[in-house]
């Protein structure tokens, strides 16, 4: 007889995005006449940097002439690829070598897949409020989790609790959804719990890109003792707008050696097992990311974004709402004001001004009372919204 995953019923059913969705359109039936603005979305907008959709077109050319047809990628993805993306983190002053990258679809696979290759006894601790992928995928495979409390008095920077025993740690920063950052000294302070623990961190850097402030990381690379703690999940997708397109990255450094297995060793032998690599075309697009002119025009897209956190954020500052984000992260994240609930202010937004945030409680439970707007919308858009905000909060 066939027995299902029963680690499955133990998800939380995820309602936050259909839940959205569903009053934005009874909404939107109701009142065909308003005009509503989406400021919930964590996708991008903007296109794809000319230089990125030429070395793509460029690459599927190559594969219709026989000299320089491509079958199967290398599993952990070309050579030129991961030079370019080793050139990148030197830029930054962070040592990672081209054999300590491995190539993929995009973040979201490794960091929900990466559980593969630790056994289920491991006690994971995430940050609460959290990205879901780093729950429910623990979720599936039986582990305990502890939660580590952001909230507003740490600046929803949770840090370690030495008396809290913790083998796998999942860290986000620029943080999804707070836009909180972790600081050099306080990275630091995780790498030296991990490393005191036996512990791993698995660090998601997706939203490096956005990073403006020098004593914020972009990298847990840049970390002393990182190395023997730690593996980073990046993504093009936020960075360059590959969120259709899939492109993103995990670095293994080659020392990580953990119950005495070789990690790098251990996750590409799970990789060739499971995983046939990212398309040669994908692949130029991304490396052309790296260049000279594709970090110009890349740069020019994520100056767009920024320059929409800080409409959002100034109008945060002006009507008083607390707020992290905004500075070094596309996200800001906004305690409700007259300690309306998430999904009150959901709906007070949606009712009144017509526009569509992200109710936190949908991250965890110190989400509660908080509220995620994105600067991935069209800048008119947002200027918009935040009129009506402001006219809303003035009344
Ligand atoms: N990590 C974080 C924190 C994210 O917010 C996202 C996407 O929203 C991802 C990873 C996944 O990105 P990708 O498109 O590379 O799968």
């Amino acid at each position: 007889m066939t027995k299902v995953n029963k680690n499955f019923e133990n998800l939380v059913p995820s309602y936050l995005f259909a839940e959205i969705a569903k009053r934005v359109n009874d909404f939107a039936k109701a009142n065909p006449d308003k005009k509503v603005i989406r400021l919930g979305i964590g996708d991008v907008t903007l296109p794809l940097a000319p230089v990125v959709v030429e070395a793509m077109k460029k690459g599927c050319d190559e594969l219709g002439v026989k000299e320089t047809f491509k079958g199967y990628p290398d599993y952990e993805g070309y050579g030129f690829l991961r030079e370019a993306i080793s050139g990148y983190y030197k830029s930054f002053g962070a040592e990672v070598s081209a054999d300590e990258i491995l190539v993929n679809d995009g973040a979201k696979s490794d960091a929900g897949n990466i559980g593969d290759i630790f056994s289920e006894d491991n006690v994971v601790l995430v940050t609460d409020p959290v990205y879901p992928v780093y729950v429910d995928s623990n979720i599936m495979a039986g582990r305990k989790i502890l939660y580590a409390d952001g909230t507003e008095e740490n600046g929803f920077c949770a840090m370690p609790d030495s008396s809290v025993k913790a083998d796998i740690i999942y860290l986000c920063s620029p943080n999804n959804p707070t836009g909180a950052c972790y600081t050099k000294e306080q990275l630091k302070a995780w790498v030296d719990y991990a490393n005191a623990n036996n512990a791993l961190i698995i660090y998601d850097a997706a939203y490096e890109a956005f990073i403006t402030e020098d004593n914020i990381p972009r990298s847990i690379m840049q970390i002393e003792g990182a190395k023997t703690c730690a593996i980073e999940m990046c993504s093009l997708s936020k960075t360059a707008g590959f969120t259709g397109t899939r492109c993103g990255y995990t670095v293994i450094p080659k020392e990580l050696e953990l119950d005495g297995t070789n990690i790098y060793k251990l996750w590409y032998r799970r990789l060739s097992t499971k995983f046939n690599g990212v398309s040669y075309p994908v692949q130029c697009a991304a490396a052309a990311v790296f260049t000279e002119e594709g970090q110009k025009q890349i740069k020019e897209n994520i100056a767009y974004y920024q320059e929409n956190a800080k409409i959002i954020a100034k109008t945060m500052d002006e009507l008083g709402i607390k707020y992290t984000g905004g500075v070094n992260s596309p996200y800001i994240w906004l305690k409700c004001p007259d300690n309306m609930g998430s999904w009150e202010f959901f709906d007070y937004l949606l009712n009144n001004i017509y526009v569509v945030g992200t109710p936190g409680e949908g991250f965890g439970k110190n989400g509660a009372g908080w509220f995620r707007l994105t600067s991935f919308g069209d800048r008119e858009n947002t200027i918009e919204a935040m009129e009506r905000l402001k006219g809303l909060m003035k009344k």
